[in-house]
């Protein structure tokens, strides 16, 4: 549980299982005192580290998994005691089971629990289906600081934490926000656009221009991004409902490209210009 390692950021060099791809290296950079955000392994992650416990926050995908405990527990110095889930998606929470293997407890929203309960190879193994939940709101109080994980309804999933480290102005926001692309909003599991905008609007709410935002994907960034994100999904919703009301079919919304003059900053390969109208469109009619 102590922290051996001090400095500012960190290139982890690629080992045999994790030279695959250039983003399966894990680049730590440290925010604040004890908090590293760490990218790579399929997403970002957040490692809170100190003398009394570490905690990490998020995980990798699990092709990657005991590359991911080691490398972690290497920055960390010691073991990783406790593990949360901001949602179910395996390249946030593929590496539970190793981590569980290696000794830490998994926490998680009781509705993330249910999802993986359901299909445990979302969690690396059923090893890896937390054995803590809460409902709104756990504090953990270590390191000298709190650590509040909340809970947002319907948002990104329906079992969706961010962590607000009160003290060091650094909150994560997991996947609530994709910095400067197109959102994955899960319609499937929970999530809805309109809970999205307000979970995001919580985060800003929380925060000042001083801020350190971290998202579940992209580059840390401040509230003065998070607000482009929210500015451009709310214009965008705005958009597509326009042609909603003319009583457009989705295909047809598609074919007009309302969200056309966002296409060359936020579309990525996961997210398309097309998928992100698709997702309006279906939050707007279903
Ligand atoms: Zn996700």
């Amino acid at each position: 549980m102590k922290r051996l390692i001090t400095g500012a950021a960190f290139l982890f060099a690629a080992g045999t299982t994790l030279a695959q791809s250039d983003d399966t290296n894990l680049e730590a950079t440290e925010v604040a005192p004890g908090i590293y955000h760490i990218v790579g392994g399929g997403g970002n992650f957040t490692l809170q580290s100190g003398d009394e416990y570490n905690v990490l926050y998020d995980n990798g995908m699990p092709p990657y998994s005991d590359a991911v405990v080691d490398k972690v527990t290497e920055l960390a110095g010691d073991s990783i005691d406790f593990v949360v889930n901001t949602h179910v998606h395996g390249d946030h929470t593929g590496a539970n089971a190793a981590f569980a293997g290696a000794g830490s407890y998994v926490v998680a929203h009781e509705n993330l629990r249910k999802r993986l309960v359901e299909d445990p190879a979302n969690a690396g193994g059923a090893e890896g289906i937390p054995v803590v939940t809460f409902n709104d709101a756990l504090t953990f109080h270590i390191n000298g600081i709190e650590a509040h994980v909340f809970h947002s309804a319907t948002a990104h999933t329906d079992g969706d934490a961010i962590i607000e480290f009160r003290g060091l102005n650094v909150i994560y926001a997991g996947d609530i926000w994709f910095n400067y692309v197109f959102p994955y909003i899960d319609l499937d599991q929970g999530g809805t656009v309109s809970g999205f905008i307000a979970a995001q609007k919580k985060i800003i709410a929380l925060a000042d221009e001083d801020t350190v935002i971290l998202p579940g994907h992209g580059p840390a960034g401040t509230r003065a991004d998070l607000q482009a994100a929210v500015d451009m999904l709310e214009d965008a919703e705005n958009r597509v409902e326009a042609l909603v009301v003319e009583g457009m079919t989705a295909d047809e919304v598609v074919e007009a490209n309302p969200l056309a003059d966002y296409h060359d900053t936020w579309s990525w390969s996961f997210i398309s210009t097309e998928r992100m109208t698709r997702t309006l469109y279906r939050e707007l009619t279903e």
